[in-house]
């Protein structure tokens, strides 16, 4: 099949619900003439000929909004799909989540917003970046809920609905900064920003949020603490007049741990199937659900190479690694521009026959040494897993994101989004 490089036009739409995208170029235009935002172009399944994949198995992420509605208790779930939804594919796992019945989605970027609505999203959408540029119409007019907390934000979007093209009043989400120094309104200057919010009568604002700095930590003293200003500023602002129907606060480690869920959670991490306090001996918390979680995203190549080497040759740059014994050494094609951290040198296994193989060496851009002298019976085209579970002829083993965290010296959520563009995403129903 032949792909066609010309961008969409904005009229256009993407074919209807093929389930592999996020690879259409979107485009923007702000108040003042057309910008447009140009989206790389992600690798697609059908102009894949190597043979390097992320699996995102659907009846995973179906299963993971389940638990996560049922550990919110009642609280809305607006599932967080910001950078590409955490390197599965936005369009596609929206897609699927809001036939799963979740409630509304957050993205960190306007773009990522726009991708949601042009994939055929009609849920809420909540934009929490707080970056709009000069583009307040557009959120506007694609019906995205923005964050606030400057002044600059509410005089941008009351001119825009003062414009008259959507309607007569903007629902918007006011962020207040308890304890992240990140973004937010200041507690101390909580107050005197709501006032103002009767210079205003263009907005409405339909949410209080903030976000939580150490909700996967062994103590929830700072999540208390959050929680207390959070309440404080919620009372400061109901004294000015300012009343949001919902409050939100809640990230997947405080979900799981069955913490500060309010009105609505926003879980992202736990969406895909890792949890981000499976580390912790004892989660304390009231976390009384016990929430069974399945990675959504499965990581394969193939064993493009073959060859034995004598004890004492050198593999790879730098000559990293010489065996003490004639080896097998098979090469991925995988490396680190595709997301496999360079850390991962002389440290980490691949899943080969179903078998844990030593990444020996060290890893390079586009493919990665593995000794397989103890596995027998590896050939060319084997198999190759890099992420997920493998049932092979030798047996049955799984790497995890958690794994793969700790040995790359890093954390879950960066092991995710690194998979990187190159690597096309198929879609699986299991
Ligand atoms: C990323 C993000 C979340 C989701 O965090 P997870 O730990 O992945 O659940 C929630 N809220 C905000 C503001 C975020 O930036």
């Amino acid at each position: 099949m032949s792909t066609n490089p010309r961008d969409p036009l904005p009229s256009e739409r993407p074919s209807r619900a093929t389930l592999e995208d996020g690879s259409a170029s979107e485009s923007v235009f702000d108040s003042s003439g057309a910008i447009r935002v140009m989206k790389p172009r992600r690798a697609a399944p059908h102009d894949a000929v190597r043979p390097t994949r992320a699996e995102i198995n659907l009846g995973a992420l179906r299963h993971n909004a389940m638990e996560v509605k049922r550990a919110a208790n009642g609280a809305k779930v607006w599932a967080v799909l910001k950078a590409d939804g955490y390197g599965h594919g936005a369009p596609a796992v929206a897609r699927t989540l809001e036939r799963a019945g979740v409630d509304g989605f957050c993205v960190a970027l306007l773009e990522e917003g726009i991708e949601l609505r042009e994939a055929g999203i009609s849920a809420p959408i909540l934009v929490m970046g707080g970056y709009y540029g000069r583009a307040y119409d557009e959120v506007l007019h694609r019906k995205l809920i923005p964050v606030v907390y400057d002044q600059a934000h509410l005089e941008g979007f009351a001119q825009a609905v003062r414009s008259g093209k959507f309607g007569n009043q903007a629902a918007v989400h006011l962020k207040v900064d308890t304890g992240m120094s990140r973004l937010g309104v200041r507690c101390t200057d909580v107050s005197a920003f709501g006032a103002s919010f009767a210079n205003y009568p263009e907005l409405r604002v339909s949410g209080l949020m903030t976000h939580l700095a150490c909700a996967d930590a062994e103590s929830l003293e700072s999540l208390s603490e959050q929680m207390l200003r959070f309440d404080e500023a919620t009372t400061a602002l109901g004294r000015v007049g300012v009343r949001a129907p919902m409050r939100h606060a809640a990230n997947s480690a405080a979900l799981l741990r069955n913490e500060a869920c309010l009105d609505m959670v926003r879980p992202g991490l736990a969406i895909f199937g890792v949890s981000p306090v499976s580390r912790l001996a004892a989660p304390t918390g009231k976390g009384a659900t016990a929430v069974r979680l399945a990675q959504v995203m499965r990581v394969r190549s193939e064993v493009i190479s073959l060859r034995d080497i004598d004890a004492g040759e050198a593999v790879g740059y730098g000559s990293l690694f010489r065996p003490v014994r004639k080896s097998r050494i098979a090469t991925i094609a995988m490396g680190y521009a595709d997301g496999l951290s360079r850390s991962l040198s002389n440290n980490g296994s691949i899943l080969v026959r179903g078998k844990r193989a030593s990444i020996v060496g060290a890893i390079s851009m586009d493919m990665t040494m593995i000794d397989v002298t103890d596995l027998p019976g590896v050939e060319l085209r084997d198999e190759a897993v890099v992420l997920g579970s493998q049932d092979g002829p030798l047996g049955r083993d799984v790497i995890t994101v958690d794994e793969l965290a700790e040995r790359a010296g890093t954390i879950v959520w960066e092991v995710l989004t690194h998979i990187s563009r190159r690597v096309p995403r198929f879609y699986r129903e299991p």
